[in-house]
């Protein structure tokens, strides 16, 4: 059994010992006695509108690789001017001070180009999943009153697009020409193998990429209060499930990549290069691997969807230094048949969170790719995201989603009354104080009041601080499982099947049950080449878990479990799939 797992065990089973330490005595809180060397809480976290990142990496950075892609980049100068001529194309467009614009797009290069030309123009941007279906899109296109999107000339998106023109307030389309982001090579492979490009009808509705970049570069400048104009509009389910757009402001998306910046405190400026597998319309990869190296002048190694072998060719051939993900890749790595024939000792910082990481996941990654960088953190759309993280160099604690960033308090709150702050070792709501914290929900002020109180954001996240101020997550309160009355926390039942070395993925899900309340049941996928029967893995848990917590039902099947966009497991589409709940 994993520490994780006997240490949550022994949690639940012993009742928090009274009197706890406070997290905060003396005038320091308890990570600030135990943070890594060289790093200090109270490091200055500036606050800046965030598109001066690019002005200064343009000049900093002029001559490095901004950003490769598919085998063509592009310079931090090149990057810098296309990011001006979209800018002054967009004001020319009628884009100006909090014009909602929004990008449907899967990462290639356009997501950053206009990311940046939608700030410098004065505008919002709304980030769209471009897997949504028709009425996600409508419905957030409503709520966020989007009036322009960018997306590119793929047929599927652009059918879209036309569907929301007729039926929503979206007035126009930018489109992007995909080919363009290619090398002519690769452009003619493109149009002969899949013939999806979308041919576009010329009206004054559709705006071509060529039409909006027709310009030198010199954009109106648009004064920004970065405290209060947001910059980004993020949309999540939250605690709740009901879509709403998080507005995070300029200074909540600049602090939280200084946050973090200063926390990889043995970052190359110039130097490193990172791996962008995760999609850029998600706020993980927002900050981390789209704003903080801009702002380091690092080279973005970007694709436009994970493809496990790709990206360990990609390993082999730019040797890149970081690695942010989601679990669910690191876990697709160390089960790849030929992960033995790559080399991954030029990762130096593996970052993972968004979703829990499976204690068995991560000493699987370490033994088969012969590495040591992987470390946890935490965070939620609602603070842009990041909040904790191992430290890439220092204590590194397996379990845990590691100590606050520069700037940020966590407390914990009981769930008894919402209101009591709890000491070291006692689980209850984890709440965040910072600079990165949101705005608020837009149009929505009785959400944000229920998620905001007295300052502090409500993650919806049940855990506790050790006596270092590292986090540890047990779940979300909202996937408990209630088992006749009593908790099994799914996170836990999935540590322990994932013990078993033929899993390769795992969901565990509370499923309606007239007489017990609910009761756990379990979806397995084995790795490749190896099989595993529902009743042997029951027999395996049996020492494991407590017997209530022992999954009533385990459903072994060969097809990947869905994920969301970001590529976590989806515990949601897979309640949905299976017909339990309505998605
Ligand atoms: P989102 O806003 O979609 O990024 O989701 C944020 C949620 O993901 C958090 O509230 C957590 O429930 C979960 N999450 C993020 N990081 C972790 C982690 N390292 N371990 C477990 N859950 C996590």
């Amino acid at each position: 059994m994993t520490n994780t797992v006997k240490q949550i065990q022994a949690d639940i089973a012993t009742p928090d010992k009274a009197p706890a330490q406070p997290l905060f005595e003396d005038g320091k809180w308890v990570w600030e006695r135990h943070y890594p060397e060289g790093i200090s809480w109270k490091a200055p976290i500036l606050k800046k509108p965030l598109f001066h990142i690019v002005d200064q990496a343009a000049e900093r950075y002029a001559h490095k690789t901004a950003i490769e892609f598919q085998g063509r980049s592009w310079t931090y100068a090149e990057l810098g001017k296309m990011v001006n001529r979209v800018a002054e194309g967009l004001q020319k467009f009628g884009v100006t001070k909090g014009t909602k614009v929004g990008l449907f797009l899967p990462n290639s290069p356009y997501s950053i180009m206009f990311f940046f030309g939608v700030l410098k123009a004065g505008g919002t941007v709304v980030n769209y999943n471009p897997l949504y279906v028709e009425r996600e899109l409508a419905s957030q296109i409503e709520d966020s009153e989007t009036d322009i999107m960018v997306t590119l000339d793929q047929q599927a998106l652009v059918d879209k697009m036309n569907a929301m023109l007729k039926t929503t307030r979206l007035k126009k389309v930018i489109v992007c020409p995909f080919g363009e982001t290619l090398p002519f090579v690769k452009m003619l492979l493109n149009t002969f193998a899949q013939n999806n490009t979308a041919k576009v009808d010329a009206d004054s509705r559709h705006i071509p990429f060529s039409e909006i970049v027709d310009n030198p570069g010199r954009p109106i400048a648009i004064p920004v209060d970065a405290q209060e104009d947001v910059a980004v509009l993020q949309y999540t389910g939250g605690t709740t499930g009901v879509p709403k757009g998080a507005m995070l402001t300029h200074a909540n998306c600049y602090a939280n990549m200084m946050q973090i910046v200063t926390w990889v405190k043995d970052l190359r400026y110039g130097e490193d290069s990172i791996i962008g597998v995760l999609p850029l319309f998600h706020v993980f990869a927002m900050t981390v691997v789209m704003n903080c190296s801009i702002y380091a002048g690092l080279k973005i190694l970007l694709f436009p969807k994970f493809d496990v072998n790709e990206v360990m060719e990609a390993i082999k051939k730019h040797r890149p230094t970081l690695f942010p993900a989601v679990p669910a890749v690191f876990n697709a790595i160390a089960n790849a048949p030929n992960v033995g024939d790559y080399d991954f000792s030029s990762l130096r910082f593996c970052i993972t969170g968004g979703a829990p990481m499976a204690a068995d996941v991560q000493r699987l990654f370490e033994e088969k790719t012969n590495s040591r960088a992987l470390a946890e953190g935490y965070g939620l759309t609602e603070a842009a995201p990041g909040c904790t993280f191992n430290p890439p160099v220092g204590k590194k604690k397996p379990g845990s989603v590691g100590q606050p960033v520069p700037g940020t308090i966590v407390e914990i709150i009981s769930r008894d009354d919402g209101k009591t702050v709890l000491g070291v070792g006692e689980k209850g709501e984890v709440c965040i104080s910072g600079p990165q914290v949101m705005k608020g929900y837009y149009r929505r002020p009785e959400a944000t009041a229920e998620q905001i109180k007295n300052g502090r954001l409500h993650t919806g996240d049940v855990g506790y601080l050790d006596s270092e101020g590292y986090l540890h997550l047990v779940d979300r309160i909202k996937d408990l499982i209630l088992v006749r009355g009593y908790n099994v926390y799914p996170r836990m039942v999935e540590e322990a099947i994932y013990l078993h070395p033929a899993v390769e993925e795992c969901i565990v899900a509370g499923v309606p049950d007239a007489e017990r309340g609910e009761n756990v049941w379990a979806w397995v996928k084995p790795a490749a080449g190896k099989t595993v029967s529902a009743d042997a893995l029951k027999e395996f848990l049996i020492d494991k878990l407590s017997p209530i917590e022992v999954p009533r039902k385990i459903i072994v099947r060969e097809k990947p479990l869905p994920k969301t966009a970001v590529g976590k497991l989806s515990r949601k589409d897979l309640l949905a799939e299976e017909g339990i709940i309505r998605k």
